[in-house]
């Protein structure tokens, strides 16, 4: 093994260069921390997950990226939109009912260049980003995270001490697995399975503007993600036990809850696909202790729930700027205990937790949103803040009033947490 030719030592190690390992270490850097950033694959790379919520506005702000993410011309969202599986459509969730200006819109990215606007952006702050370069495994002493082993772009095992280790490697989840943490979520057991298509009919009532949720018979889902040059992202989310009943084929899957889906057949008239289908077996997990002396987790990570409020990225930013403050106040301290490393903790997963809980209410056929909001009209800006990702502050008023109509899921919180 051989140290790293540049710097002897970093402040703080992170693993992974999606949204929320570039929104970290840009953060850290920026207060004068050494930082590197490890990436295993070379940039540009395609990932799921396009949709953004208009809570993102204020962290991208922060981070300084408006101006070139305005410059990437993808299109914009200002609102949310559930049809029926008979093809009934609600009203659209305004973002404007409860925001103003360019705030109240947000955007539908294309993945591959978000990803590298975000990383660059780092770069250009001072991170040192190692793509090609994927970490091995995190390294201990006496029960505190000192470093990772990375393997370089030419195959070299290498060293690196540091301070704080932050493992941001997404679904990967380098550490929770090492440490035997991660866990899968068995009250949320759901399949993914996208595609894109090309050639789609010009927008009609402003759904070029939306993200549309076309519920299928069978309890699931299917997103429709307006995307740059008439391309349209298109997903299904569903139980993998209805999913797969017959066969693992997920090709034969897709196709047979598309033709099931009315409402998104007639949407995409006309239009294509292109490109292979993707999939995923098991979306729902999080880890038993998400930081640890010397070490946090953050965005994919440390949990994932499910896509159907489109809240992962605004999470991964979220969770990227509240570590890096509670890294900052460690490494000025001298204290980089789990608990001052974690201080966010608390606040992250009471907002994760109301997330979870409208997750349970959309799968929860006996409970329907228009239902919801003639009962308690009086929250409907809480549901739009939900839409929104305004998730982190006191929202019980609202989850008292979802519990009177579906019942909550255990608490995130009182899950059983690793030793
Ligand atoms: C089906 C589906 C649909 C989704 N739809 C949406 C949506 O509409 N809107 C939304 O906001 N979110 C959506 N998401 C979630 C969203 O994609 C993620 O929440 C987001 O990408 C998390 O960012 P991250 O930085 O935590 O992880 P990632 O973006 O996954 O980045 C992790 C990075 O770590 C790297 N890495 C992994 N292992 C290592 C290693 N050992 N060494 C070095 N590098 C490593 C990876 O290459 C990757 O670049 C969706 C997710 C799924 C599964």
């Amino acid at each position: 093994m051989t140290p790293l030719p540049t710097h002897a030592e970093y402040d703080v190690a992170v693993i992974g260069g999606g949204p929320g390992g570039a929104a970290l270490t840009t953060l850290l850097a920026r207060q004068g921390h050494r930082c590197v950033l490890f990436e295993q694959a070379r940039f540009p790379i395609k990932h799921v997950g396009e949709s953004l919520v208009p809570q993102t506005y204020d962290f991208l702000e922060r981070l300084g990226v408006l101006p070139q993410l305005r410059a990437l011309a993808f299109p914009a969202k200002h609102c949310v939109r559930f049809v029926s599986p008979d093809g009934q459509a609600s009203i659209p969730f305004q973002f404007a009912e409860n925001l103003a200006g360019e705030r109240a819109q947000t955007w539908q990215v294309e993945r591959s260049q978000f990803d590298c606007l975000l990383l660059n952006h780092a770069r250009a702050n001072g991170v040192e980003v190692q793509e090609q370069t994927a970490v091995a495994q995190v390294l201990f002493e006496g029960g505190q995270a000192v470093g990772v082993q990375a393997v370089s772009p030419h195959g070299e095992a290498m060293t690196i001490r540091t301070r704080v280790v932050v493992d941001a490697s997404g679904r990967a989840c380098l550490l929770g697995r090492q440490l035997g943490v991660w866990a899968p979520l068995q009250d949320l057991r759901k399949a993914a399975i996208w595609t894109h298509y090309r050639g789609a009919p010009a927008p009609v009532n402003g759904s070029g503007h939306e993200t549309t949720i076309f519920r299928t018979a069978g309890g699931g889902w299917f997103w429709h993600v307006p995307q740059p040059d008439q391309i349209v992202s298109v997903g299904l989310v569903a139980s993998p036990d209805d999913l797969f009943a017959n066969s693992d084929d997920i090709e034969a899957a897709f196709n047979r809850e598309f033709a099931r889906c009315a409402g998104l057949r007639t949407r995409l008239t006309g239009a294509s696909r292109f490109g292979p289908l993707r999939g995923l077996r098991h979306l729902a997990y999080l880890n038993r202790q998400t930081c640890g002396a010397g070490w946090v987790m953050i965005g994919d990570a440390r949990a994932f729930l499910d896509p159907i409020y489109s809240s992962g990225i605004y999470l991964a930013l979220a969770s990227a700027e509240l570590a890096a403050g509670s890294i900052h106040e460690a490494l000025r301290t001298g204290d980089v205990s789990g608990p001052a490393l974690g201080v966010f903790e608390p606040a992250l997963t009471q907002g994760l937790d109301v997330l979870r809980r409208l997750i349970h209410a959309f799968y929860d056929p006996q409970f329907s949103f228009p239902e919801f909001l003639r009962q308690f009209p009086d929250q409907r800006a809480a549901l739009v803040d939900c839409l929104i990702g305004d998730v982190l502050k006191d929202l019980s008023g609202f989850t008292e009033a979802l519990a009177k109509m579906t019942p909550p899921p255990a608490p995130l919180g009182e899950l059983p947490r690793a030793a």
